[in-house]
């Protein structure tokens, strides 16, 4: 049997490369995505490796499609066929309310979280619907539990991105039911990664347990077996499902 080769975006730090890690472990060969920290990047690697699965890192802004393509190209040529795809990367940029939020930092937000999931998905469903010619595989978006709470006085316009990825989840998902891609996402909620110093508040999974009602943060291990499980043939009659991966919330 070929082996699966899943493309993970934003799989240098955090959740996506505690998915890379998992996925190699339950036998996948790994595409990892990175924008600037190329160093973790190649920790992932080493960790894909130890598994014994094959990976290869490529510098990507997913924002940017040609670069989008040249990834694609790079994980096919290196690694074969694409199988699936973890379209993770993202970012809010700074803590506040709307009306403190600049321009370019919603706009960065979009054009990451939305466009470059979307470029990603279209290339991935190029590569394995059978419509075109492809086996079949898998999608899972990384969304947000901010997608239904909304951010209030934290990242509004982050919360309208993740939302955006539901409604790409489910639409994509029946668009592709009958060519063999599965398309779900998870909706993670406080988990214990760099997103938070990214925001300017480092301490934030911890600030607030009494809004969990499992009164603590997530690990990144604890999102990548939701998105393993998805991934895998356990999972082959879900599709279009959005899954809370939140501790309650
Ligand atoms: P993180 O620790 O900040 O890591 C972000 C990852 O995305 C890094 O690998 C980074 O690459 C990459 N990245 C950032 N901008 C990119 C771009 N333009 N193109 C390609 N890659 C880019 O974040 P995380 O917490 O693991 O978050 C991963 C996903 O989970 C995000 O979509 C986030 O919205 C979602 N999420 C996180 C939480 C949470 O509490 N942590 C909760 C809900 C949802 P470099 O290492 O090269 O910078």
């Amino acid at each position: 049997m070929a082996r699966r080769v899943t493309v993970v975006t934003g799989g240098s730090r955090g959740i996506g490369a505690s998915v890379a890690r998992r996925l190699a472990a339950d036998g996948h060969d790994v595409g990892v995505g990175y924008v600037r920290d190329r160093e973790a990047a190649e920790r992932t690697v080493a960790g894909v490796r130890a598994s014994g699965a094959r990976a290869v890192a490529v510098r990507v802004d997913t924002s940017d499609e040609t670069q989008v393509d040249a990834f694609f190209d790079t994980v096919t040529r290196e690694l074969g066929p694409v199988t699936g795809l973890v379209n993770n990367a993202g970012v809010t940029g700074p803590l506040g309310r709307l009306t403190e939020t600049s321009t370019a930092d919603m706009r960065r937000v979009i054009d990451v979280n939305v466009l470059g999931a979307l470029y990603c998905a279209r290339r991935a469903v190029l590569a394995m619907s059978r419509r075109h010619g492809g086996r079949g595989g898998a999608v899972v978006n990384v969304s947000s539990a901010a997608a239904t709470l909304g951010g209030p006085g934290e990242y509004v316009h982050y919360a309208a991105s993740k939302a955006a990825l539901d409604a790409l989840t489910v639409g994509l998902s029946k668009e592709l039911a009958e060519e063999g891609v599965r398309v779900n996402a998870v909706q993670p909620g406080m988990i214990t990664t760099d997103i938070h110093a990214a925001m300017g508040d480092p301490g934030r999974p911890w600030r607030h347990p009494e809004r969990v009602p499992m009164r603590r943060p997530g690990e990144p291990e604890e999102v990548a077996g939701a998105v393993a499980w998805l991934l895998s043939s356990e999972a082959s009659y879900t599709t279009g499902a959005v899954l809370r991966v939140a501790g309650g919330l």
